[in-house]
């Protein structure tokens, strides 16, 4: 096992490694924006508690975070309800695609947990209570600049708008919801905010920067602001363990071991508890809709440092 101080060395064989499987899995190609990014890109970043970095690859280059937003919208809505959240959305497994519609109905419009679609839908409902659309967006994406300590971060508007123009499951989900009672803003509001946080524009650096908070009980380690409780800190870890990768999370926890989310862009964020954040890209998907080289890649780093949680 290489030593986990030697980080640069660790991400460059990493990097190394996926090169011979660069290009492999599918990549998403529902909205123009997706379909053209080049499927060998890869992006490995590394952010430690005590203040280490280090990259590998196009660690510069930002791709579309899409459903890695989850993670911060539900930090945003826990620190403003706390508790009262779990009546709206549970924290279990779903055992089902990211977007399914049937668990929904038949669960009485109560999503399984708040990374999948209709999960994140009621936890953006939740924070548009405190305020109108543009607000909000403009609150999460403030959330994420001042997270990474980069007020460069932007919306892909394109993005946004091709979202809207075919998210016809979303806009079902959504509407199921309202009708179980369990969104309070209009559909198209709850919706258009839930697109734009999708939209949002970030590299590896920064949303590995971005969850450190999550590697600390709460707190950045680098600023020492307080982000949310330890408690609450240990929820969100423990619903990404169990619920990051859709139908594929128990697969991705024998894999590699830490709370991670992944997102349709290729992107995944993973947590090493008490020790770091990392974030990489690769947007070939596998069946599950999660990177396939990303989570190789995640396997890799923690068969060299040691640091799944099991
Ligand atoms: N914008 C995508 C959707 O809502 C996000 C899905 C994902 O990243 O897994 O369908």
């Amino acid at each position: 096992m290489s030593q986990p101080e030697d980080l640069p060395a660790i991400v460059a064989q990493v990097h190394h490694d996926m090169q011979r499987h660069l290009g492999r899995g599918k990549v998403a190609d529902y909205i123009p924006a997706l379909a053209r990014i080049d499927p060998r890109n890869f992006a490995i970043s590394i952010v430690t508690c005590d203040g280490r970095t280090a990259s590998a690859g196009l660690a510069h280059v930002p791709f579309s975070i899409q459903s890695i937003s989850k993670v911060f919208t539900l930090t945003m809505a826990l620190n403003r309800l706390g508790g009262a959240l779990w009546s709206r959305v549970w924290r279990e497994p779903s055992g089902s695609r990211f977007n399914s519609i049937v668990q929904l109905e038949q669960e009485k419009g109560i999503p399984r947990n708040p990374l999948i679609n209709a999960g994140a839908l009621a936890v953006t409902d939740a924070l548009l209570a405190a305020g109108d659309v543009d607000k909000t967006i403009d609150s999460i994406r403030a959330f994420l600049r001042r997270l990474a300590g980069d007020p460069s971060i932007v919306i892909d508007e394109e993005v946004a708008e091709s979202e809207a123009d075919t998210g016809f499951r979303n806009a079902s989900l959504a509407n199921f919801l309202r009708a179980f009672d369990n969104l309070q803003s209009p559909v198209e509001d709850v919706l258009r905010v839930y697109f734009h946080q999708c939209a949002i524009r970030m590299n590896t650096r920064q949303l590995a920067r971005a969850g450190l908070y999550l590697a600390n009980r709460g707190v950045d380690p680098i600023s020492l602001g307080r982000v949310t409780t330890p408690f609450k800190s240990r929820r969100i870890n423990a619903v990404m363990m169990t619920c990051g990768h859709y139908d594929a999370s128990g697969d991705f926890a024998c894999r590699v071991g830490l709370p991670g989310k992944s997102g349709v862009g290729g992107g995944i964020l993973a947590i090493a508890p008490r020790k770091a954040s990392i974030c990489v890209w690769s947007p070939g998907l596998n069946a599950w809709g999660n990177s396939l080289v990303g989570s190789m890649a995640l396997q890799r780093l923690t068969a060299l440092t040691g640091w799944s949680v099991f």
